[in-house]
Order: structure tokens, then sequence, then C-alpha cells
């Protein structure tokens, strides 16, 4: 079974058809997305619509919970706060129903899915630390996990002996010599580890192999998109840096 996750859509349509060409032809049986299909982004209804179409397995994030008054709005910074309050006022009465019914984990075939942290996912803490990353592996049922949410790609390992692993900037990773693995797949609609290029990921469950793929994209219409939609200017501009 090969699976492809992506997580972090952000509304940024260019980014999200990128990624579905860059899928196109090629021998993937299920698609899971981990959440955060709206927020930061000018196209939030029309990435829902696409969403529903084709994915299989579709998991809550926390701006999606914000949109419809499941995640309180307070937490988040005013850029972020701004485009959730323009998201509300954007979206149709069918794509918030859709927001609302979304569940916050997801285990499917031996595999978690979940936006922020397999521990407590309506808390959605990031994982950044050793001591989180520790306290989410030993928590979590299945030896693979998938999470999103810090828009940065990298993978926690824990082996038999209890020592911890940490990789980043990775094109693969052999899923083996480990007994568990937290996967952040990085986002699709707003990369945030100093690349522009779309992130999401392959995992190959025969050969047991994850591949993170980047896809470049005309960020340069989001760009203008938001602009012209009257979102924060600062959300076009983190685009061409990936930051
Ligand atoms: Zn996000």
């Amino acid at each position: 079974m090969r699976y492809a996750i992506l997580s972090d859509i952000h509304g940024n349509l260019e980014a999200f058809e990128a990624v579905l060409k860059d899928l196109a032809g090629t021998d993937i049986q299920k698609l899971i997305f981990l959440g955060d299909i709206v927020g930061y982004g000018p196209n939030p209804e029309e990435c829902i619509t696409l969403l529903q179409e084709k994915f299989d397995v579709i998991i809550a994030g926390n701006h999606d919970w914000a949109v419809v008054g499941k995640t309180e709005i307070n937490t988040f910074n005013s850029v972020a706060r701004h485009a959730i309050e323009w998201t509300i006022a954007y979206l149709s009465p069918d794509g918030k129903k859709f927001l609302t019914e979304l569940p916050l984990q997801k285990e499917e075939e031996g595999l978690t899915f979940v936006h922020a942290s397999p521990l407590n996912p309506q808390d959605w803490v990031y994982i950044f630390s050793e001591h989180e990353a520790l306290r989410n592996l030993r928590a979590v049922k299945n030896d693979l996990c998938f999470v999103g949410h810090s828009h940065i790609p990298s993978v926690f390992a824990l082996n038999e002996f209890g020592e911890l692993f940490f990789y980043k900037n990775f094109t693969e990773i052999i899923l083996e010599g480990a007994i568990r693995f937290l996967i952040n797949v990085g986002s699709v609609g707003q990369p945030r580890d100093g690349s522009s290029l779309a992130s999401y990921g392959i995992l190959d469950m025969k050969k047991r192999v994850f591949y993170l793929r980047r896809v470049r994209y005309a960020f340069e219409t989001t760009q203008k998109k938001i602009l012209s939609a009257g979102l924060p200017s600062i959300l076009a501009e983190r685009l061409a840096r990936g930051w």
C-alpha cells in the first residue's frame, strides 16, 4: 500500500493543485490529509471542495476548528486571527459544516494520523523538543505516527533502547532500526523551513520507506490573490521565502 500524506494546505489552491499534479500517474492507493485546509490563504472554499472530492482520510487542524468556533480564536497571533476572521466571512455554510465534523485523530492499518500531537490532539501542541517527542512517542499506539502543524518536515525515531534520533533535511527515511517513528510531512500551502516549495510525503508500506517530496508552484499567483483579498501582506511575503 502506498499513501500520499499532505498537511497544512491553508487555502493555497496553487500549491494544492501542484501537489496533486505531482501525484498524478503515481501508484497511490490512499490520500491522507492531516488538517488545516483553511486559514492564511485566499481559496479556502475551493480547497475544501478539492479535498472532499479526492481524499480518503481527513483530519481537523487548529485553524479548521477556530473557523467554526471549536478552538478559541484568542490563542492565535493577530495575523492568524485576521485570516481566520476573513475565512469565517468567506466560507459557505456547507464548508463550515464540513469543518465542524472533522475528527481530531484517526488510526488506520497500524498508522496514526493527527494534526498536532497524538497525546493531546485538542491542545495543538508543537512537537519541537526531545521531551515532547518522547512523551508522544511513548503514548502513541502505532509504530508510525504522522503529524503536521509546525510546517517543518522532520522525523523523530525511538529505538528499543529508548534512544531518540532526529532527522531533518532528508529526502527519504527507511522505516527500520527503530520501534517508533513520528513523522512531520511539512506544509503544502505555507512551508516554514526556508524553502518556498510545497512539502508532502509518500509512504510505501511494502518497502517501509517514507519519501519527502518538494514541489515548485506559482506562489506569485497566490501572493496576488492574498493581497487583493485584503489579507495581511505578510502572508503573501512569507510564501516566497518559506518562513
Ligand atoms: Zn498550519
